[in-house]
C-alpha cells in the first residue's frame, strides 16, 4: 500500500502577528492562465513540500498565491530605503507578498514570498507585475549563488500567469516564489525608526534577534549585538561577492538583508574581465554600485542601519553614536579578513604561508588582473591547470614557490558562473517558449566546481562583441 504524500502546507504568520504596524493584509491577483515554468524540487523537498503536489493545480495555486491554506495571512511588508543615496520614506512590497513562514526539514523558519503577484497599497505608480524574463533571471542567478555557497534567498518556482505585462513591449507576466530566512531589510528598520515609535522598533529588533541572531539576546546590550552581528554577516557576504566577481547592481538599503543573505536580483551580473569599475545597471550612470565600490557602499548602508537603531542602543544619544561608530569600524577589518581568507583558498595557499606573504601576493595579483583585464573566473582555473599568460609569469613563480594545493583550488574556483551572454541567451529562448537552454544552463550552474564534458562553452568568457555594451535593467 502506498501512502499518499502529505500535501498539507502550514504557513505561519509570526511576522504579521508580531509586527502588525508594518504588515498589510493583502491578496495576490488572480493569474488568468497559470503555467508552471520551473520548480526547484530539491528546495521543495527541503521545505517539506511534495513536488508532485506542487505541480498540481492546487500546488500551482499556492505558488501564485491564489489558493492558500485556510489560516494563511498573506501580507505586504512595509519598508523604507535609500535608493542611490536618496531617502524614500515609504517603499514596501509594491508587487510582492509574504505568504507566511514555513519550518524546513532542519527546523529553520523560512519565508515563502511572491514577487509579481499584483499591485499592493505600496505599489505607487507600478503595475505590481513582473515579466517572465526577469523572474527566470532571479531564479537562475540566486540558485547559482546558492550552489557557489554564497548566502542568498532561494527560488522555489516561476509560474507564467497568462497576463500581459506592458513594458517597452508587451511581455508575459510571471510570479516568482522566493524563499528566504526572512525579508527583514535595513529599510525595514529605517521605516520603523523614522516613524519614531521606539516600542515598535524594539519589537522589530527582538523579532530579528530571535530569528537570526539568538545569541545577541544574551549580550549586555542586545541591540548593539544585533548591529555587530549584521555588520559581521554583511562583511562576510560582500567579501564572498567580491571573490566570485558578483556585482549586485542596486545596493539600496531596502535591498540589504538583516540575515546576511543576498536579496533582490535585479540588475545584478557577474564580471567577466577584471575591472573594479564594472557596472552593468542601466540606471547607475555614476557607478555608485560598481564592483569595486561594494564594500564601501555596504558600510554606508550599515551606518543607516545603525542610525535607525540608535534609540535602542543607548538612552543617551551621544553614547549611542559612540558605540555604533565603534561597531561600524569593525566592518573594514572583518571584510578584509574574509576576503583574504577567500583569496588564500582561491590560490590554494596552505596554513604555513604567512598572512604578510599572502597579502603581498594577492595585492600584486589584483594589480596585475586590473592592468591586464583578464577574465576573472577562468584565471584561477587556468592557474590551477598551469596555464599562465606571459604578464603573470613572474608573479606565478612566486606563487608556485609557496607550494599551492592544486586540488583544493579546483574545489573552490568555479568553472561555471552565470555569465551574462549565457543568461541572456537562456532568457531570450525561454521568453520565446523554449526552456531547454535555461534548464541546461541551470544544470551547469548547480555544480559550479565540477568540470563536465559537453559543457565547454559554459566555461568560456563572452565573445568579444558581447561584453562592452551589456546592460541590465532594474524593476522590470
Ligand atoms: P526593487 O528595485 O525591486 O528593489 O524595488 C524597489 C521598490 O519598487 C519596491 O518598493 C518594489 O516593491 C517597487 N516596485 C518595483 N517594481 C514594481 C512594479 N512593477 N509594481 C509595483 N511596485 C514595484
Ligand atoms: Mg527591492
Amino acid at each position: 500500500m502506498s501512502i499518499a504524500p502529505d500535501t498539507t502546507v502550514v504557513l505561519g504568520h509570526r511576522f504579521a502577528a508580531e509586527l502588525p504596524e508594518i504588515a498589510l493584509r493583502w491578496q495576490a491577483e488572480v493569474a488568468p492562465d497559470p503555467r508552471l515554468l520551473v520548480l526547484n524540487e530539491p528546495l521543495a523537498a527541503e521545505l517539506g513540500m511534495d513536488p508532485g503536489w506542487l505541480r498540481s493545480s492546487d500546488g500551482v495555486g499556492l505558488l501564485v498565491g491564489t489558493r492558500l491554506p485556510a489560516d494563511a495571512e498573506p501580507v505586504a511588508q512595509g519598508y523604507a530605503g535609500h535608493q542611490f543615496g536618496g531617502w524614500v520614506p515609504r517603499l514596501g512590497d509594491g508587487r510582492a507578498l509574504l505568504l507566511g513562514e514555513l519550518v524546513d526539514a532542519g527546523g529553520q523558519t523560512r519565508d515563502l514570498h511572491l514577487k509579481g503577484s499584483g499591485r499592493t497599497p505600496f505599489a505607487r505608480g507600478g503595475d505590481g507585475l513582473a515579466a517572465i524574463g526577469p523572474m527566470l533571471r532571479e531564479y537562475l542567478i540566486s540558485e547559482a549563488m546558492h550552489a557557489l555557497g554564497i548566502p542568498t534567498t532561494r527560488s522555489l518556482s516561476v509560474v507564467a500567469t497568462g497576463r500581459v505585462v506592458q513594458r517597452d513591449t508587451p511581455l508575459e507576466g510571471a510570479v516568482l516564489a522566493r524563499v528566504a530566512s526572512s525579508h527583514l531589510r535595513v529599510g525595514t528598520f529605517q521605516y520603523v525608526g523614522a516613524a519614531g515609535q521606539l516600542e515598535v522598533l524594539r519589537r522589530l529588533a527582538d523579532h530579528a534577534i530571535s530569528r537570526h541572531y539568538p545569541g545577541a539576546a544574551e549580550a549586555d546590550n542586545p541591540y548593539l549585538a544585533l548591529l555587530d552581528s549584521v555588520i559581521a554577516a554583511q562583511a562576510d557576504l560582500v567579501a564572498q561577492w567580491m571573490l566570485v566577481g558578483f556585482v549586485h547592481g542596486v545596493m539600496n538599503t531596502d535591498n540589504m538583508t538583516i540575515s546576511g543573505e543576498t536579496i533582490d536580483y535585479g540588475p545584478c551580473a557577474f564580471m567577466d574581465a577584471f575591472d573594479p569599475k564594472t557596472v552593468f545597471s542601466s540606471i547607475d550612470s555614476w557607478g555608485r554600485y560598481a564592483y569595486g565600490n561594494q564594500p564601501s557602499v555596504a558600510t554606508w548602508n550599515l551606518a543607516r542601519f545603525a542610525e535607525a537603531l540608535l534609540g535602542l542602543i543607548a538612552e543617551d544619544q551621544d553614547r549611542a553614536v559612540e558605540l555604533a561608530t565603534e561597531s561600524l569600524q569593525q566592518f573594514a577589518p572583518q571584510y578584509s579578513a574574509a576576503w583574504l581568507a577567500g583569496m588564500r583558498r582561491k590560490l590554494g595557499l596552505g596554513h604555513d604561508v604567512e598572512d604578510g606573504t599572502a597579502v603581498q601576493l594577492t595585492e600584486d595579483l589584483v594589480e596585475l588582473l586590473d592592468s591586464e583585464r583578464v577574465d576573472y573566473t577562468s584565471f584561477f582555473r587556468r592557474l590551477a591547470d598551469g596555464v599562465i599568460a606571459p604578464p603573470f609569469e613572474a608573479w606565478a613563480s612566486r606563487w608556485r614557490g609557496l607550494s599551492p594545493d592544486i586540488d583544493a583550488m579546483r574545489r573552490v574556483n568555479p568553472v561555471y558562473i552565470p555569465r551574462n551572454h549565457l543568461v541572456e541567451e537562456a532568457l531570450a529562448a525561454a521568453t520565446a517558449g523554449d526552456l531547454e537552454p535555461f534548464t541546461r544552463l541551470l544544470v551547469a550552474l548547480n555544480s559550479p566546481y565540477d568540470e563536465r564534458a559537453g559543457f565547454e562553452r559554459y566555461a568560456e568568457p563572452a565573445p568579444e562583441d558581447f561584453g562592452r555594451c551589456f546592460q541590465t535593467f532594474c524593476g522590470t
